[in-house]
């Protein structure tokens, strides 16, 4: 079905080599069972990278980055590499995979499964049947822009300073992906600043709007972030794609997150800009770390990186029959009540990390039936 597609593995350190094993085990399960195959190569990335070359990636798997048509990435970082020079640090490899790919877009889906909806803090009503997406801008704004440090004035007193920047066209290109990305869900998009207070919360909002002309048929509103952070709290159903920059994006997406309750749940995936043939650089991960606390034990709830994969399969390859069966595979599973740890709740089954792998190939067999 997917001839000469090329996929790079990252899995990294902790436990992203654990949940990594598990989608290969998922891909392999789905090339019997729905003939998907992927050419794969293997890469080192963060701590493990730099145990092996002294940096946490190469310039060789930055190339295959470059030329792949997505990365899978597991997580990087632990204490065994805290004092290591920031330059190689883990989160060094990430950083620059990101950026050397110009991956603009992170998309974190904040969706509840029914079997889990007790494992939020917020009451089953609020969040049950939510399916939401965050759309943060990753590459330009605050953490990005100059002038920014710490200066000694004149006088002898200091400052801290950074600088709140977008360009045009660094707006236009996110905005265009969320009416982009609302057309295949249920068509409503959020704009998410701080119009009555910044200046370019004052652009954003225009460009977003002259952007919107080109798509009638979504339906656009505009919502300044203390009142988002505040309505997806209160009432998280109301919105389907959320579109913001990236320092309110940074704190939104980890407020949906965790309506979901559950680290180990949640997929992300980091988009770069289409080219003519429509192929886009893309990086699919887990939202949690490394965990270097229970890594080895086959512990770790490997259903992130599993729906970060559907998401590969949904983005990059459009396979979005494939995506939703894998989606079922993993709402199913945790129906028949099993459970890794982290999300282990009275009357459930513990499972290993392994084992839960296992028993979504099990599910997706019965699914291709
Ligand atoms: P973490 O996400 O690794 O762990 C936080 C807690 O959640 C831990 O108790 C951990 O056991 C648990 N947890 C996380 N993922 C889990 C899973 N799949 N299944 C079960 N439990 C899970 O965050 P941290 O402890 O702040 O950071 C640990 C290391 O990971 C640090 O070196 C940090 O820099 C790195 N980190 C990497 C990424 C990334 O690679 N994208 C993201 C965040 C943190």
């Amino acid at each position: 079905m997917t001839a000469n597609k090329k996929m790079l593995f990252l899995p990294g350190d902790g436990i992203g080599p654990e949940v990594m094993d598990q989608v290969k085990r998922v891909m392999d399960g789905m090339a019997k069972s729905r003939a998907v195959n992927f050419d794969i190569i293997d890469g080192l990335v963060g701590g493990a990278c730099y145990d092996a070359h002294g940096c946490a990636v190469t310039d060789e798997t930055m190339t295959d980055a470059m030329n792949v048509d997505a990365v899978m990435l597991g997580a990087v970082g632990g204490p065994k590499w805290d004092d290591v020079a920031r330059q190689h640090r883990p989160e060094a490899g990430l950083l620059r995979l990101r950026k050397d790919m110009d991956l603009y877009a992170n998309l974190r889906p904040a969706i509840v499964f029914d079997a889990l909806i007790d494992a939020s803090t917020l009451k089953a009503d609020v969040i049950s049947g939510l399916d939401i997406l965050i759309l943060r801008e990753l590459t330009a704004g605050v953490y990005f822009g100059e002038p920014r440090g710490i200066e000694t004035l004149a006088d002898g007193t200091r400052r801290g300073l950074d600088t709140q920047v977008y360009t045009e066209a660094e707006i236009e290109r996110i905005a265009r992906l969320a009416f982009e990305l609302a057309g295949k869900r249920n068509g409503r998009v959020t704009s998410s600043e701080k119009a009555n207070v910044m200046e370019s919360g004052v652009f954003w909002r225009e460009v977003v709007t002259n952007v919107h002309k080109d798509y009638a048929d979504i339906e656009l509103n505009h919502m300044y972030a203390d009142n988002c952070a505040m309505q997806l709290v209160r009432n998280p159903k109301q919105f389907d794609v959320i579109v913001t920059d990236n320092l309110f994006g940074d704190i939104l997406s980890d407020c949906a997150a965790m309506l979901t309750g559950s680290l180990g749940m949640l997929p992300s995936a980091s988009l770069g800009e289409a080219d003519e043939s429509g192929r886009r650089r893309a990086m699919y991960e887990p939202v949690h770390g490394s965990a270097p606390d229970i890594a080895g034990e086959d512990k770790a709830n490997p259903l992130a990186t599993i729906l970060s994969y559907a998401m590969c399969l949904k983005y990059s390859f459009d396979m979005t029959e494939d995506a939703a069966m894998l989606e079922t595979a993993v709402e199913d599973v945790l129906g028949q009540g099993l459970r890794t740890p982290d999300i282990m709740s009275d009357g459930m089954t513990a499972v290993s990390t392994t084992q839960m792998g296992e028993a979504v190939v099990t599910e997706l067999d019965k699914l291709a039936g």
